[in-house]
Order: C-alpha cells, then sequence, then structure tokens
C-alpha cells in the first residue's frame, strides 16, 4: 500500500509502507517507512530523516545510514566505553564527526572529564538529529561538551602536541566531506595532538562489505602508531552494509585494549548508565576476530 503527498514549504513529506533503499553497485539494504521527516541538502551532503517502520527515525547523508533510533546504542557504546574503560585516566577527549549526537552523549557518561570536544562540519546534521532524533542528540546542549562547527582536519591541524587523552573518528565513509578524514596526513596529526598514553578510535567499515578500504584503514594506522598497537574490535550493527561493523583501537602507547577496568568497576558504569550492549565479556570478545578478517589485517 502506497499514499504519498508531496511536500509543501517545508513540510514533511509523508508518505506510508514506502521502500527507503541504501545502494551499492552490488547490493542493497531496504527499510520501509512512513516518512519522511526532514530532507536538506547542506553544503557539504543532502541529510535525510525518515520515519522507519523497523528501527525509528533514521538519519542518512547522501543515501547512506548514518544511524537509527533502534540500534544507535550499539555503535555509539562501542565507540566510546571500550577506549573509556581501558585508558588509565583520560581527561580530554576530541569527538571528529558525530553530528547526530550519539557519541557524545556515551563520552558524557564518563563523570570524571575535563574536557570534550566535539569538531562537526555540517551543522545541519546537527539541526536534523536535535529535531528528529532526540533520544541520540540529547547531549548537544550538555555544558561540558564544546561543539564546535567546522572541518575537523583544520581542528586536529590547529590544536597543540599532546591536548587529548583520547581522539575518537566519528565520520562517515571516506567521501565528500568525509574523505580527509581517511588520509595518512590527518592520521599523523591525531597521532601528534595525543597525550603520550592516548589513545585514537575509528569506526574503520566493514571487513565484509568494504574490505579494500578495510585493509587499507589498518595499514596506514600500522604505518603510524606501529605494527603492534594497532587492534580491530567489531560489533553487529543491523542496519550498516552486511551488518558486520569493525573499529579500530590505536595507541600512542603500547596500551593492551585488554587491560580494562576491575570487573566491579565496570559493571557498576553499565548498571548505573544502563548501557544495552556493552559489558566487560562483550568488551574482550570484542577483540576476538574471524580468521578471514585477522588475514586482512595481517
Ligand atoms: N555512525 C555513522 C556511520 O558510520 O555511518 C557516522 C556518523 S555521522 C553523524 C558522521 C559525521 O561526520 C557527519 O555528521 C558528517 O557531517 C561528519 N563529518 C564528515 N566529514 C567531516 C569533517 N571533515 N570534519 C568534521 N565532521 C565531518
Amino acid at each position: 500500500m502506497r499514499d504519498e503527498k508531496s511536500s509543501e514549504d517545508g513540510d514533511p513529506i509523508r508518505t506510508r509502507d514506502v521502500w527507503f533503499t541504501e545502494r551499492d553497485d552490488k547490493i542493497a539494504l531496504s527499510l520501509k517507512h512512513d516518512g519522511k521527516l526532514y530532507d536538506v541538502q547542506s553544503d557539504y551532503q543532502r541529510v535525510e530523516v525518515y520515519n522507519t517502520q523497523a528501527y525509528g527515525n533514521m538519519l542518512t547523508l547522501d543515501g547512506m545510514v548514518m544511524t537509527t533510533e533502534k540500534d544507535e546504542y550499539v555503535y555509539h557504546e562501542m565507540i566510546t566505553h571500550v577506549p573509556l574503560l581501558t585508558h588509565p585516566d583520560p581527561k580530554r577527549v576530541l569527538i571528529i564527526g558525530g553530528g547526530d549526537g550519539g557519541t557524545a552523549r556515551e563520552v558524557l557518561k564518563h563523570e570524571n572529564l575535563e574536557e570534550v570536544v566535539m569538531v562537526e562540519i555540517d551543522d545541519k546534521v546537527i539541526e536534523a538529529s536535535k529535531m528528529h532524533l532526540p533520544t541520540i542528540a540529547q547531549s548537544l546542549d550538555h555544558p561540558k561538551l564544546n561543539l564546535i562547527i567546522d572541518d575537523g582536519i583544520k581542528y586536529v591541524n590547529d590544536a597543540a602536541d599532546g591536548s587529548f587523552d583520547l581522539v575518537i573518528v566519528d565520520s562517515t565513509d571516506p567521501v565528500g566531506p568525509a574523505e580527509g578524514l581517511f588520509t595518512v596526513d590527518f592520521y599523523k596529526e591525531v597521532h601528534r595532538i595525543l597525550s603520550a598514553d592516548g589513545l585514537m578510535i575509528t569506526q574503520s567499515e566493514s571487513p565484509r562489505f568494504n574490505s579494500k578500504v578495510f585493509k587499507e584503514i589498518y595499514q596506514t594506522y600500522r604505518g603510524i602508531f606501529g605494527q603492534d598497537n594497532v587492534h580491530c574490535y567489531l560489533a553487529h550493527i543491523p542496519t550498516y552494509p552486511t551488518g558486520m561493523w569493525s573499529f579500530s583501537y590505536s595507541s600512542k602507547g603500547s596500551a593492551n585494549p585488554m587491560n580494562l577496568k576491575p570487573t566491579e568497576e565496570v559493571d557498576a558504569f553499565v548498571k548505573a548508565n544502563k548501557l544495552r550492549y556493552y559489558n566487560a565479556d562483550l568488551h574482550k570478545a570484542a577483540f576476538a576476530l574471524p580468521n578471514f578478517v585477522k588475514e586482512m589485517i595481517g
């Protein structure tokens, strides 16, 4: 059944039972939705929010799924708590991208942090998320968050040596405004602005779907951080291509990602914050890689 009305003067385009499809040249992911709530061509990308039937409101950029209300917790808990519960004493955190606010929301659950800076290039992503993804964007006005609308590459180039304990690169895929976030020069600069025991975490694409980019990412990071200081961990994210997603954990010192804070402390944090994906067992399991992934990254 299809019941569609056209948009008038910026009103949401209301539809019913229509399929959104994210297409690659070989595979596609489709989600049935009941309307498009936001559709703006920003200076950088097309920003849209759909009201999907299975996953709630969903943000897409240039037709690619970024996050949905119902499965966002997997990505946001894994990109934040893995580093923050292994770094010995994180105080200063930098988030590059992350305009939906989910990463900032999770980072801010760590109350001992002194400084949290987030640099997002596109204010339309922030606007769309505040309007239509309020549970994800809820901390974007948090008093401790220094939210800067600018190019993350420029911000990192201008930042002082050793100025952050953790840099999280929560970026789009390596096309459009995020292209420069996937270059050797950018990661060298991130390495420079990390403190001596600093960590860099990035979303590192899907080993199944983006195998070429996935391999290149690990080669690049190892060239900068050292062969033994770059680790890969996995999570299951149903609305990303293939559902198998990876994150990289790189340390300027030689941090062991298995050196988790004491289990009681982690358990108390998980319980107090009602985390829905991350826990101490999952943390360890996430670094256990299937053989084909180990082979890909050597
Ligand atoms: N979780 C998502 C995923 O992997 O599909 C990514 C989250 S999305 C919110 C990533 C954000 O990075 C976008 O809002 C985009 O505008 C931002 N971004 C892209 N290039 C950037 C740059 N050079 N500087 C700062 N932010 C950037």
